[in-house]
């Protein structure tokens, strides 16, 4: 036999019994961000590699030492890419959106590729669900989009996400901070890391990103961002705290907070939640005033963020409204079994494959099974089916059938249009959720049980 293939490392499958969920979170994102203006975008997964290099910055680690970046039959210099704002900021000037009234919000929904050792959280193939707000107004824009993260999280039944907020400044305020880093760091050369060193060529401010503990107690004497900020960038920062205190949004300052993304000004801001363990941010965002120019664009306010959808998928609360969601996305279909041995008719199709026909096309989910009673009890039950449809030659000739509801125990005689309208709940989840978050019910009594 020839050796097995396996996905590549750092990837995985999702298979059918998670895809229900992973759909109903990304359904709760469409809802929440379209209650906020913001519409869907999608593009290519992988682009010009001069675009994250001019996008997202040769100093960054991403451009540095994380790209899948290849060479195309046509020569072409392509790269997956390996985050979305980059790509979004592109369409938006390719596309002249930057003519239409502003702002423009975009979200996105998608796989990204970044080249990082693999490990609990972190992947080769991750998905991030984002939004960008281009042509805002400042700090008001910057609120805005945090108060959207924040309902977003609230209706996944979040109730201990920690907001982390910080400010890099813009312009002026970073190149003094640079130079006051690099007095401050330049007599310390030799106690830093190679990775440090090279960022204090590159970009200081990164410098303060460092997780070494012993680069952390050095760090703890350096002069403080917040002591360099233009008076334009304080009144900046504070307008955002301000709005979050308005909206109550629980916020901590995190002043060494300053991302890995090159193009970030004033505003940036991650959410963390404690059962990640060290890779604990679930979304990293921020402002970028220069983005959409250095990418052939107007000058253009733009802020954005980015949620890491599998870590967010892994500290889901058990409540989450859109685990019941997920479950009546996975409700399967019902199944259609001979109640006795049928005539087999020479030539034709089974009269049961006739009927789940029938049925799909009355809208109603079916597959036919075959075997022993019990079998086909056991098959419907693996499969969340909401009824069985038992199909006998009487039946078959006068159009009705025995019917069992597996929710509620029911066994009934129906039409094939009555049948239809019985059944049609159990597949008609419209998407919308609750707003507080419902007990978890138990998986048996969510897709059996009764049928809101
Ligand atoms: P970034 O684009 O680096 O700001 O990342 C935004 C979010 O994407 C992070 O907070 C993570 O939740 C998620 N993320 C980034 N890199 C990975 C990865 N390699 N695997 C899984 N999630 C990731």
């Amino acid at each position: 036999m020839p050796p097995r293939i396996q996905a590549p490392k750092g990837t995985r499958d999702i298979l059918p019994s998670e895809t229900a969920l992973w759909a109903a979170v990304e359904g709760t994102a469409r809802s929440v961000f379209g209650r906020y203006g913001f519409r869907e975008i999608r593009t290519p997964i992988f682009e010009d590699t001069e675009l994250f290099t001019r996008g997202v910055g040769e100093s960054s680690d991403i451009v540095g030492k994380e790209m899948y970046s290849f060479v195309d039959k046509g020569e072409r210099h392509l790269t997956l890419r390996p985050e979305n704002t980059a790509s979004v900021v592109r369409a938006f000037v390719e596309h002249g959106m930057h003519r239409l009234p502003p702002p423009v919000k975009l979200f996105y929904i998608g796989p990204q590729f970044r080249f990082e050792r693999p490990q609990k959280g972190r992947y080769r193939q991750f998905h991030q669900i984002g939004a960008e707000l281009l042509g805002g107004k400042g700090a008001e824009s910057d609120a805005e989009v945090l108060l959207m993260l924040v309902a977003f999280f609230r209706e996944l039944g979040f109730r201990d996400l920690k907001v982390l907020v910080n400010t890099v400044g813009d312009g002026p305020s970073r190149a003094a901070y640079r130079e006051t880093l690099l007095r401050f760091l330049e007599p310390h050369r030799e106690e830093l890391s190679e990775e440090s060193v090279r960022r204090l060529a590159t970009n200081p401010l990164r410098v303060l990103d460092s997780k070494s503990p012993q680069e952390q107690e050095l760090l703890a004497a350096a002069p403080r961002l917040a002591d360099s900020l233009s008076e334009k960038s304080r009144t900046h920062f504070a307008a955002v705290c301000s709005a979050l205190e308005q909206f109550e949004v629980p916020y901590e300052i995190a002043p060494r907070l300053v991302r890995g993304l090159d193009y970030y000004t004033n505003t940036v801001f991650e959410i963390v939640s404690e059962g990640l363990g060290s890779q604990n941010a679930v979304c990293g965002g921020g402002a970028y005033e220069g983005l959409v120019e250095e990418l052939g664009g107007p000058p253009t306010y733009g802020v954005g963020f980015a949620i890491g959808e599998d870590r967010l998928l892994e500290v889901l609360p058990a409540d989450s409204p859109a685990r019941r969601a997920g479950l009546s996305l996975s409700v399967g279909p019902v199944v259609v079994a001979a109640a006795e041995k049928l005539p087999v008719k020479e030539g034709g199709l089974s009269p049961i494959f006739a009927l789940v026909e029938r049925l799909r096309r009355l809208g109603i989910p079916a597959v036919e099974a075959a075997g022993k009673q019990e079998k086909v009890y056991e098959r419907a039950v693996s499969m969340q089916a909401p009824a069985i449809v038992y199909a006998g030659e009487r039946g078959l000739e006068d159009g009705t059938y025995n019917v069992r509801i597996l929710a509620t125990g029911e066994r009934l005689q129906l039409d094939e249009l009555e049948l239809a309208k019985r059944l049609q709940p159990f597949f008609s989840f419209t998407g919308a959720f609750p707003e507080a978050a419902p007990a978890r019910p138990s998986p048996a009594s969510a897709v059996l049980g009764d049928e809101d």
